[in-house]
């Protein structure tokens, strides 16, 4: 089936970069998990799982069993970490297809034991601490002596020990030190208990990047791998993964005086060219774009005006300016010098580069480059 034009192009070589300029910057004895989940932040977890492998990564990160068993019905066989709950009825797939799990509760902790024992296989157990986070992780002050038999229970592997930062990504330190303190202190009583997981992580980009004291043996690397930002200014070594484009369909002329599109939010003040472009909030270019965006067309940025439709938008031209059907639209990405990111879309809409990419639809094809 030949594609529509509205397509993400999803650079791998510049992922490859980036996973090993990432690596170039962690202590040499620090390993990396390229975190995976919702279909690797929108660019195809499968494609990324490998590419992130080869250039060096030798952990995956998903937040779903299914995802995890997607990737390794896939053929992918390095560690794979579900980091969110594992809901009960999954435990035993999840042991069944080897991925390693987050546990922090004891109901979880006693299913995940007897559905090793039943399924004869080894149990990969990574104890989530909640140092400041607020959501799923164990307080430090409930790891006591039950926790400590509980991971000494030869049924389990006791893989890791692992917390999340809430404000790494912040300009002024607000509160990891602490969060890191509370860790250490989780830590230290597991070593005085003669526990010592071969994995410790806490840190996520930000942190793996700007706090190198919290890379501890493992990090969780996303945003950073696939180039938006982790913290602002981002590092210029890093360059985003993912573009997305599309082709101007029709191209009218307006008077001075038309409304655009649905609700008539844009009135031209003159006469226009008004170019359409096959996306939509259908694709996840979201509708508070409108009348806010721009694209790039002929190495020229022109502003999205009117509302943006389900599956169609518009865009204003000067009545001058050279368009032809045919013509290659940039949504993200880069064109004759000009360049738009996913977390400059961000920005119009208040919110981070995460959910702009991982927002855009299936129903848009990803190619890979
Ligand atoms: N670790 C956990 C537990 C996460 O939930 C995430 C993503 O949200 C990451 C690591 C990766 O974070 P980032 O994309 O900021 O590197």
């Amino acid at each position: 089936m030949l594609m529509r034009p509205t397509v993400a192009t999803i650079h791998l070589d510049r992922l490859r970069k980036n996973v090993q300029w990432i690596r170039a910057q962690l202590n040499p004895h620090v390993k990396m998990m390229a975190v995976v989940k919702a279909d690797a932040y929108g660019h195809g977890a499968h494609k990324v799982a490998e590419a992130a492998l080869e250039a060096g990564a030798e952990f995956l990160g998903v937040a779903l069993v299914e995802e995890g068993m997607a990737l390794r019905r896939q053929g992918i066989q390095a560690p794979i970490l579900v980091l969110g709950q594992v809901p009960m009825n999954q435990i035993a797939e999840a042991i069944a297809d080897d991925l390693d799990m987050v546990v922090f509760d004891p109901l979880t902790f006693d299913q995940a034991v007897q559905a090793g024992q039943f399924l004869h296989k080894p149990v990969k157990i990574h104890l989530k601490v909640d140092t400041g986070m607020g959501r799923i992780g164990l307080w430090p002050d409930h790891f006591d002596r039950v926790w400590i038999e509980r991971l000494r229970n030869p049924a389990i592997i006791f893989q890791g020990l692992m917390t999340h930062f809430a404000n790494a990504d912040a300009r002024e330190e607000r509160g990891t030190k602490e969060q890191v303190q509370r860790f250490l202190d989780v830590i230290e009583m597991c070593r005085e208990n003669g526990l010592e997981p071969p994995f410790v992580h806490a840190a996520n980009s930000a942190a793996a990047l700007k706090m190198p004291g919290t890379q501890f043996n493992l990090v969780r690397i996303g945003i950073a791998m696939y180039g938006l930002e982790a913290y602002a200014p981002m590092p210029a070594d890093l360059k985003p993964v993912l573009e997305l484009t599309s082709q101007v369909v029709f191209i009218k002329t307006v008077d001075e005086g038309f409304a655009v599109g649905y609700g008539s939010t844009y009135i031209t003040e003159k006469p226009m060219k008004i170019v359409t472009v096959p996306v939509g909030y259908a694709d996840g270019y979201r509708r508070g774009l409108s009348n806010r965006a721009q694209v790039l067309i002929r190495g020229r940025r022109y502003p999205v005006i009117g509302r943006i439709s389900m599956d169609q938008l518009t865009v204003g031209m000067d009545i001058d300016d050279p368009v032809a059907i045919g013509d290659p639209v940039v949504l993200i990405g880069e064109q004759g010098g000009e360049s738009i990111s996913a977390d400059d879309l961000a920005r119009l809409l208040d919110t981070i580069g995460y959910e702009i990419v991982s927002g855009l639809s299936p129903r848009i094809p990803r190619v890979y480059g």
